[in-house]
């Protein structure tokens, strides 16, 4: 793309995941062997912008790191697929992790998390040159005043603001009011809304809060509500291995598409064929696809 500055800023969470991987659904309660073990880089907002980075968007990294071999580990790997991660700041911490476990056959995971609390990042950390030059920003809802602080900041300098918002928090409706495109979990429209249904839940939003809200409906795709208008469309038929990343990938294809100028049921398209060759990998920041890749699933449909 032919512009000066960042395409993408994306503030919000980095983790390394310790994936176990299980021979047949997860036993609650009870006993069972663990079929395989890794230690990959993944976190919503790292995995996105590695998603942005490896489609050819200039991205850039700002949230908190460790000073462990974890946080070497994410760091390299987001450095390795071209994210800047140059203005994040390091705590004297164990880095972020959570351990993941990934059902064979479906590619179903149970997440498990552990953040120390001098991690968070507070609102008056985020450098006000930031955004300089930048086309979008991206966070999420970790922590909460820092994403906000960023996002009006974003808003009033005229960027798109893009939203990684999986539960329900304090602040979660100011963040969506401040987002142009919010991307939410399946849970979170009838959480905001208490209405179950997810075309009129998004459409509650976009009374209240304006944008174009969007929501991820994991094996039945996306919906996302520009103006009036509804557009829905379904996942791409793969046989997952790990969805892990799923989520965070379809956000960096969404974000691509939309800075490429598509329309909203072309964005919907090559986010879904992101996320789709996601699941066919193994990890997060793993599973993250090249133009190449998303353009032959595009055309053929083919995912070898
Ligand atoms: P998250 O990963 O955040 O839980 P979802 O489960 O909604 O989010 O998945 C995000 C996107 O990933 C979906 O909108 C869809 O495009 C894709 N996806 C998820 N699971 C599958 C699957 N089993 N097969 C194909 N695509 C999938």
């Amino acid at each position: 793309m032919n512009h000066t500055g960042w395409d993408v800023v994306g503030i919000g969470e980095n983790s390394v995941d310790l994936v176990y991987g299980l021979a047949a659904p997860l036993i609650r309660h009870g006993k069972m062997p663990i079929a395989g073990r890794r230690t990959l880089p993944g976190g919503q907002v790292a995995t996105t912008l590695c998603a942005c980075a490896s489609l050819g968007l200039r991205t850039r990294y700002f949230g908190t790191f460790g000073n462990d071999d974890h946080a070497r580990l994410i760091r390299d790997a987001m450095e390795a697929r071209g994210v800047d991660t140059r203005a994040a700041l390091v705590r004297q911490s164990p880095n972020r992790h959570a351990v993941i476990l990934v059902e064979d056959g479906t590619g179903d995971r149970t997440v498990l998390w552990q953040r120390e609390p001098v991690l968070a990042l507070s609102a008056t950390e985020v450098p006000p040159d930031l955004l300089a030059g930048a086309r979008l920003l991206h966070v999420d809802g970790v922590d909460e005043d820092a994403a906000l602080a960023a996002a009006l900041a974003a808003r009033t300098a005229g960027l798109h603001v893009t939203t990684d918002i999986d539960r329900v928090a304090g602040r979660t409706a100011e963040l969506v009011a401040a987002a142009t495109l919010p991307i939410l979990a399946e849970p979170v429209p009838g959480l905001l809304t208490g209405e179950e249904n997810p075309e009129r839940a998004l459409r509650l939003l976009r009374q209240r809060h304006g944008g174009m809200p969007c929501v991820t409906l994991g094996r039945r795709g996306a919906m996302l509500l520009d103006g009036d208008r509804l557009h829905h469309a379904p996942a791409f038929n793969v046989d997952a291995i790990d969805t892990t990343g799923a989520g965070d990938v379809f956000r960096g294809g969404l974000i691509y598409s939309l800075l490429r100028g598509d329309p909203p049921e072309v964005m919907l398209r090559f986010a879904n064929a992101a996320a789709a060759i996601s699941c066919t990998r193994e990890g997060a920041i793993g599973g993250v696809p090249t133009l190449a890749e998303v353009e032959t699933v595009l055309t053929t449909k083919n995912f070898s």
